[in-house]
């Protein structure tokens, strides 16, 4: 197919690469020229033109547009659609798909919106185990007051992925986690799957790491030939190991990430009961959209309130779970997952430094009065 490359920017050349590194000799497609609002000059030989010159010479060949903000891709469907433009795309950065070879630019790296399929979530979060090995005071997901050794049933979580999924045009980050993903003995199935229900979504398991090095490596091959990645948050704890962590990952061929340790590492006491709060608000979880026990909600925070509520005997309001059977559409979906719910004006900057729960979680470790 020949297409047009919408956007010059870091996404754009980035497209481009992929398409002249993997795809120009190798397959039918055939890139034809950049199109941008500012920029000029040339990508790889191919020029930048602006859209009013590009449309003079225009034959109904596919738009890919290329810029990795939502809502401006949203906007350029839009004025594309206004001028009768039918072929439209968005490029999709999914490394990994490069290396599988065969397959057209376009099915590797190209989402259909035409005809308005833009209902796309950027982030979805998922718990294959609620506790954690590790029970950080000030968890967003309350993980401490959970039981770790207790898993979700398997088939009901993928039933609330197949739900979701229904509802949008595409999900772009899907994160596998906790508390501590690597407690549950189905990790590599979960990742499986998930990659089979979501093949085009970029998906991470993100792990606190300890348990990596003791991890079968029949477990880590599976979750790396599924093209999952990891994502390891470096803890004090983590940082004791982890050389063993990524060294295991390495000699299993897993894609992973380190978010790194500092000494001084911050935490905070998410949420206070107080309205009249001296400390300043913040929401740390802004687009950390989790699903769980068929149900969605626009943060972990409130996906889990009403636990924390039971635990400790609180009234933290828990408005904004819904059910995803109750979800009419994936505009009905975006919508209310970018509405401000009343337990955001409970989330607060309370910093503390990094340490873990005594034997037992107390309400202190997650909710403040001040
Ligand atoms: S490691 Fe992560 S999930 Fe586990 S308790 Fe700490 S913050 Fe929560
Ligand atoms: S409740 Fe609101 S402010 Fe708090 S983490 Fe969630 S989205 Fe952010």
């Amino acid at each position: 197919m020949k297409f047009y490359i919408y956007g010059a920017g870091t996404f754009g050349k980035k497209a481009i690469e992929n398409y002249v590194k993997y795809f120009r000799e190798s397959v039918d497609d055939e890139c034809l020229g950049i199109i941008d609002r500012e920029k000029c000059g040339q990508i790889y030989n191919y020029k930048i033109n602006t859209w009013e010159k590009t449309k003079c010479k225009y034959q109904g060949e596919a738009i890919i547009i290329a810029i990795e903000c939502i809502d401006t891709m949203k906007a350029i469907v839009n004025a594309l659609q206004s001028d009768n433009i039918k072929n439209i795309y968005w490029y999709l950065d999914n490394d990994w798909s490069c290396e599988t070879g065969g397959k057209s630019f376009f099915s590797c790296h190209c989402l259909d919106v035409s005809e308005g399929k833009t209902d796309i979530l950027p982030q979805v979060e998922m718990h294959i185990v609620d506790g954690c090995n590790l029970n950080c005071r000030g968890c967003t997901h309350y993980s401490p007051i959970f039981d770790n050794s207790k898993f979700p049933n398997f088939s009901e979580r993928v039933q609330d992925i197949l739900k979701l999924k229904d509802k949008v045009d595409y999900i772009r980050r899907f994160y596998i986690l906790g508390g501590e993903p690597f407690l549950n003995p189905d990790i590599a199935k979960y990742a499986e799957i998930v990659r089979k229900v979501l093949p085009a979504s970029r998906i991470t398991i993100v792990s606190n790491g300890i348990l990596i090095p003791s991890i079968e490596d029949d477990i880590l091959k599976r979750i790396s030939n599924a093209n999952v990645e990891i994502s390891i948050s470096e803890y004090k704890p983590t940082h004791a190991v982890i050389d063993k962590i990524t060294d295991k990952l390495k000699n299993n061929k897993v894609k992973y990430e380190i978010r790194e340790y500092e000494i001084k590492q911050k935490f905070n006491i998410p949420l206070t009961s107080n309205i009249d709060t001296k400390f300043p608000q913040l929401c740390i979880s802004n687009g950390c959209v989790t699903i769980w026990n068929g149900k969605i909600a626009r943060c972990p925070s409130l996906m889990y309130i009403d636990e924390l509520n039971a635990r400790f005997g609180l009234n933290l309001p828990n408005e904004g779970i819904y059910d995803l059977n109750d979800i009419v559409s994936g505009t009905d979906l975006i919508n209310k997952m970018n509405e401000k719910v009343p337990l955001c004006n409970h989330c607060v900057k309370n910093e503390i430094e990094w340490q873990v729960c005594g034997k037992k979680a107390v309400v202190e470790d997650f909710v403040s009065t001040l």
